[in-house]
């Protein structure tokens, strides 16, 4: 299948070849066609899969035919809700690219910055808004934005708004928008309430699931290094001497333990760099920008703060925590791997951690490499099940307070959500402990 096949315009088709796209991806081979019929969709899909070009092209293509025969100042036709700054800033730079030889304007608007070059851009008119909830109701709440001609809506990455509390913002903002138009719903996971989100604002969508297991994760060449917690920072100075490892994208599980690796790493003789939700927008921005550009080789992050994030050619991931929940192990390694390009992903497991691995290779279906041959093997494994689970329990509560602390914005819901979902994995590991006696962790 070509993008011509798909009946893309030759503007679009000729920015496309410009950015080596050379065939459209799965997600963009399903969704174009009935998105250029008018349909809605539903997509439960992740970042990586080329989901971005997969709305945008339809709704620029849209958009220009629309401008052919209407005349006059630009009015917001597209509008792309996305729950972070990053990623929204990156949707807009992916329709300022697939659009680059046609007339549209696109804005991305967002909070932790002033609000004055935004309304600026806007009093001049644009075609398509790219916005985070909040700032984006701020600016409907001040008139300086008007939903009232918007014909095509996108809501991205759903069930991390969920979690980060913004669904009020978005209901809210749903109603400034026109019932008649297309809309686009995207989301990693479907829990109840956003799965109810979804049918009450999409009519008769086409479903398109492109599942974690998607080739994606298979080309990504995975490991794991059993370390004893307090060993992780040296064993990752150790990795990180490896010169074939150009750039790394390290995640740590909390802001504080980020900061933390950096300070080791600077001491050690690295320059890293963190993102996470504590920093100023400007902050993040230069670090993922100077990450983007080679400048910095490491870059250590949180999950909230770099989901969705797009990294050209990323070779390693490095997961110094395991998450609790299997499928952030999924978000994060697909960071690397983007678009059918290979990529290796290094993760650290303490003993307690074990619980969360053994849910990690349930979910993508792959038992990962073992790594026991490095300088800091695993001896800390005197921690009886019961006592080894009060003890994650209780790291886990000061981690969470941690976060709890420093992240406003995350939810007691989406909380809630993601410990139930960590139980429920837990409940499963159980049982599967009681099964794999031979299991040769357990044997330790
Ligand atoms: P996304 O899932 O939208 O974050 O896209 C992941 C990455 O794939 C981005 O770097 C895109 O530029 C890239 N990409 C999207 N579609 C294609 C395609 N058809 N061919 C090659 N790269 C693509």
């Amino acid at each position: 299948m070509s993008f011509k096949e798909l009946n893309l315009i030759e503007p679009i088709q000729k920015a496309l070849r410009t950015d080596g796209y050379l065939e459209p991806t799965p997600i963009q081979v399903k969704a174009i066609p009935p998105l250029l019929k008018g349909k809605d969709l539903l997509g439960c899909a992740q970042t990586g899969t080329g989901k971005t070009a997969a709305f945008a092209i339809p709704i620029l293509q849209g958009i220009q035919a629309e401008k052919k025969s209407t005349k006059g100042n630009r009015q917001i036709r597209a509008l792309i809700v996305a729950p972070t700054r990053e990623l929204a800033i990156q949707i807009s730079e992916s329709f300022k690219s697939y659009g680059k030889n046609l007339e549209v304007k696109t804005l991305v608007i967002y909070g932790g910055v002033g609000q004055n070059p935004q309304t600026k851009v806007l009093r001049q008119g644009v075609d398509i808004l790219v916005a985070t909830p909040g700032r984006l109701l701020d600016l409907i709440n001040q008139g300086f934005v008007s939903l009232k001609n918007v014909k095509y809506f996108v809501l991205d990455e759903a069930d991390l708004m969920l979690d980060m509390g913004m669904l009020k913002d978005v209901k809210k903002i749903i109603t400034f928008i026109p019932k008649i138009r297309q809309t686009m719903f995207f989301s990693a996971t479907m829990p109840t309430e956003i799965g109810e989100l979804a049918n009450s604002i999409l009519n008769d969508p086409v479903r398109i699931d492109i599942t974690p297991e998607s080739p994606t994760v298979d080309i990504i060449e995975q490991s794991v290094y059993p370390v004893d917690k307090v060993n992780k920072t040296k064993l990752l100075v150790h990795i990180l001497k490896d010169k074939k490892i150009d750039s790394a994208l390290v995640f740590s599980r909390t802001k504080h333990g980020a900061n933390k690796i950096v300070a080791y790493l600077e001491k050690a003789g690295f320059a890293a760099e963190a993102i996470h939700g504590n920093k100023s927008q400007n902050a993040r921005q230069l670090a993922l920008n100077n990450f983007k550009k080679r400048k910095t080789r490491i870059l250590i992050a949180t999950d909230i703060a770099a989901r969705g994030i797009d990294i050209d050619e990323l070779s390693h991931v490095i997961n110094f925590d395991l998450p609790e929940v299997p499928e952030t192990y999924v978000h994060r390694i697909g960071r690397t791997g983007r678009a059918g390009l290979g990529g290796k992903a290094i993760s650290f497991c303490d003993f307690g951690e074990k619980p969360f691995l053994r849910s990690i290779q349930k979910l993508t279906s792959k038992s990962i490499q073992e790594v026991t041959e490095h300088p800091y093997p695993l001896v800390d494994t005197t921690i009886k099940p019961k006592e080894r689970s009060n003890k994650r329990r209780s790291s886990t509560k000061s981690f969470e307070s941690n976060e709890q602390k420093q992240n406003s914005k995350e939810t007691k819901n989406g909380k809630i959500r993601r410990e139930k979902r960590a139980n429920e994995s837990k409940k499963t590991n159980s049982k599967n402990n009681q099964k794999r006696k031979s299991d040769h962790w357990s044997k330790s």
